[in-house]
C-alpha cells in the first residue's frame, strides 16, 4: 500500500473549489495526484486477471456538482428512489426533496468526488456493447459486472481501495461502482467539517439554500460521514 499524500490539502481542494490536487489523464478525467500510482497498479493487476478497469467518473468540481444538484432541485433532471423509480419532486416539501436527491447525488461541497480520491469504475468489455448505466443491478446478481465486483472484493484492499457505499445505511444508496483510495480519502474526511461546509453553502448559488443550511447537521450525519470503513 502506498503512503499517505505528499500534496498539501487546503479547504478549497476538500470542497471541490480548486483542482490543484488533481492529475488529469485527459480534459474530462482527473484523479488525485498521489493516487495515480496506486490506481495504475490496481489497473495492471486487474488486466493480468483479464479485466479492463476503466474510470467512468473521477474528480468532479463544486461547480459541476452544484449544476447537477440545482437541476434536480429545479425538477430539470430526474430524481430516482431506491427502486430506481422516478420521484415526483413537485409534490414534496423542500426538505423531502433535498433528502430524496441526496440518496444518489451528494451535496455540493460534500462529494467525495471533489477529493479526486474516489472513482466510479467499470469494465467496457463486460458490457457487450450495452451502455453503462452505473446502476446497482449491473454489479449484482446476474449483472454484467459481477466478476469485476468479485475481483475487486478480493484484490482492491491490497492497493488501498475500498467501497464507502458498500450497502445502504439510511443515507446514500448502495454504489458498488464507487471505490475510494483510503490513505488519502481519510485525510480529506478529517478536513471536511460542518463549519467548512456551512460557509461554502452560504456563499454558493445553491437553490433552497436556507432549508439546506437548517438541515446541514443532519445531512452531514446521515449522508456524508455515514459510510463504510476499509
Ligand atoms: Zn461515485
Amino acid at each position: 500500500m502506498n503512503k499517505a499524500t505528499n500534496t498539501a490539502i487546503n479547504a478549497k481542494n476538500v470542497l471541490g473549489l480548486n483542482d490543484s490536487h488533481i492529475h488529469y489523464f485527459n480534459e474530462a478525467l482527473g484523479i488525485h495526484k498521489d493516487m495515480v500510482a496506486a490506481f495504475l497498479q490496481l489497473q495492471r493487476a486487474a488486466a493480468k486477471d483479464g479485466f479492463d478497469l476503466k474510470i467512468a467518473s473521477g474528480y468532479r468540481s463544486f461547480a459541476k456538482q452544484l449544476a447537477i444538484f440545482n437541476a434536480k432541485l429545479a425538477d430539470d433532471r430526474p430524481v430516482l428512489d431506491l427502486n430506481n423509480q422516478p420521484v415526483d419532486v413537485a409534490n414534496l416539501s423542500a426538505s423531502e426533496k433535498i433528502n430524496s436527491i441526496l440518496l444518489f447525488s451528494a451535496l455540493p461541497g460534500g462529494s467525495r468526488h471533489h477529493w479526486g480520491t474516489d472513482i466510479d469504475i467499470y469494465d467496457p468489455n463486460l458490457l457487450a456493447g450495452k451502455a453503462l448505466q452505473l446502476e446497482p443491478w449491473e454489479y449484482q446478481a446476474q449483472g454484467p459486472f459481477v466478476p469485476l465486483t468479485q475481483w475487486l472484493d478480493e484484490n482492491m484492499a491490497l492497493f488501498g481501495f475500498y467501497r464507502p457505499y458498500d450497502k445502504y445505511r439510511g443515507g446514500v444508496a448502495i454504489e458498488p461502482w464507487h471505490i475510494s483510495y483510503q490513505p488519502i480519502a481519510s485525510l480529506y474526511t478529517e478536513q471536511l467539517s460542518i463549519d467548512l461546509l456551512h460557509d461554502c453553502i452560504q456563499q454558493s448559488d445553491i437553490l433552497e439554500k436556507a432549508e439546506i443550511l437548517v438541515m446541514l447537521d443532519s445531512i452531514y450525519q446521515r449522508f456524508i460521514i455515514n459510510v463504510g470503513t476499509p
